[in-house]
């Protein structure tokens, strides 16, 4: 089926494909995007000639084949601030992943408004000195917050005024546009792009379980990649269990962040996310802390099967802490999704997915990267968002 797009969707459809496979040949991208030798020829001509993707020569993959390489331009810029693990994040980077700088401020859970707006107000301050430093414009800003919510008025994660955070980025960065979303639709966003495998694929229920526990619906049939964040990290299983930071008692997140599981394994929880997806090869896990690991994992897996009776999806991707616990995370997920899924989890395809743990801002910078490509890779005046919709990251539009 031929895809009926504008020419700002085939030139997003065009620099998506790019990004996510790592570069392409212009027969991969007339494949796989369903265009004429013809109009990719054109495309790449026009994208190539604003610099935002760049031609190099490759050893053709069979004798005869293509030898021209499109990769995304080393020198277009996006920036990043993502809260996460008591932390803000600051960071520049190409569209081609390659930082620039990356900077770190404290902001521990439970601030309060004035302090998380105090802190917020340093991260643009950090931003705006770093691009001044290296010289850097940038073609896009994404900012990615826990607890973020189109039309939630308060966010009980991060207790931030989105609007006053907006004002204060335009008028450090007059010119560029910016998206906040929910972070777990920017490590959905991250992890998509680390599959290597474009925008094809069924939709996915992507479950990231780090300091924070969230999901997201990730509709992988849409081109736009469309992101529904999903808080099941604040489902709640036990009204009079220990107290979370969204204010309620006995979520998921109590159990299953990195801060609940770090006291088990007798360690900080920043060791934990220091060590990333390689973490149990250096903390030793006692039989006793692995018993209790495994009980938390089939609690993670009735939530997720629980948030399966309301979605429709079956293919269940896990990232965060239990990626370095393999097998046994699976087994023990499985086991709460087949004991809370109406008809079992015979059906349910669960993978553990490589993640970020500790990696931040990568997740924001993807973001930001993704909404600067969706709009078909313009400078960022002509596509001046106000924060538009962007819980579902929907926030360029035409
Ligand atoms: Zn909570």
């Amino acid at each position: 089926m031929k895809p009926n797009r504008s020419r700002r969707e085939t030139r997003a459809a065009t620099l998506n494909y790019i990004w996510c496979n790592g570069g392409a040949y212009r027969p991969d991208l007339a494949e796989n995007l369903a265009l004429t030798d013809a109009s990719i020829s054109r495309i790449v001509a026009e994208l190539k000639s604003e610099g935002v993707i760049a031609e190099t020569r490759h050893t053709a993959p069979y004798q005869g084949g293509p030898s021209a390489f499109f990769t995304l331009s080393k020198n277009r810029h996006v920036g990043a601030i993502e809260v996460s693990n008591n932390s803000i994040h600051v960071g520049v980077a190409a569209v081609t992943g390659e930082p620039i700088f990356i900077e770190r401020l404290p902001l521990v859970d439970g601030a309060d408004p004035l302090v998380v707006e105090d802190a917020m107000s340093k991260a643009v301050g950090a931003l705006a000195s770093g691009c001044a430093r290296y010289g850097t414009q940038l073609e896009q800003i994404a900012v990615a917050l826990p607890g973020y919510g189109v039309g939630r008025i308060t966010n009980p994660i991060i207790p931030l005024n989105t609007g006053n955070l907006l004002k204060s980025l335009e008028h450090a960065f007059p010119d560029v546009a910016t998206e906040i979303a929910n972070s777990i639709a920017a490590r959905a966003i991250a992890h998509r792009t680390r599959m290597r495998v474009g925008h094809l694929g069924s939709p996915s229920f992507y479950v990231f379980v780090g300091h924070g526990v969230a999901a997201a619906v990730v509709d992988e049939f849409a081109e736009s990649g469309d992101v529904t964040p999903c808080e099941i990290g604040h489902m709640v299983f036990d009204p009079k269990g220990p107290k979370c930071r969204c204010g309620n008692f006995g979520c998921v997140e109590t159990y299953l962040s990195t801060a609940a599981i770090a006291p088990c394994l007798k360690v900080e929880e920043v060791a934990i996310l220091d060590l990333g997806d390689k973490w149990p090869e250096r903390i030793p896990i006692a039989s006793k802390a692995e018993a209790e690991l495994g009980e938390r994992l089939t609690r993670l897996g009735l939530t997720i099967g629980n948030a399966l009776n309301i979605v429709q999806t079956r293919r269940v991707l896990v990232g965060g802490w239990p990626v370095g616990l393999g097998n046994k995370s699976i087994a023990a997920i499985r086991k709460g999704v087949n004991s809370s899924l109406f008809g079992g989890a015979d059906d349910v395809e669960l993978r553990l997915v490589e993640s970020e743990l500790g990696r931040e801002p990568s997740s924001a910078l993807a973001l930001a990267t993704f909404a600067y490509l969706r709009r078909g890779g313009t400078s960022s005046q002509v596509a001046m968002v106000k924060n538009a919709a962007a819980g579902n990251i929907a926030g360029v539009q035409d």
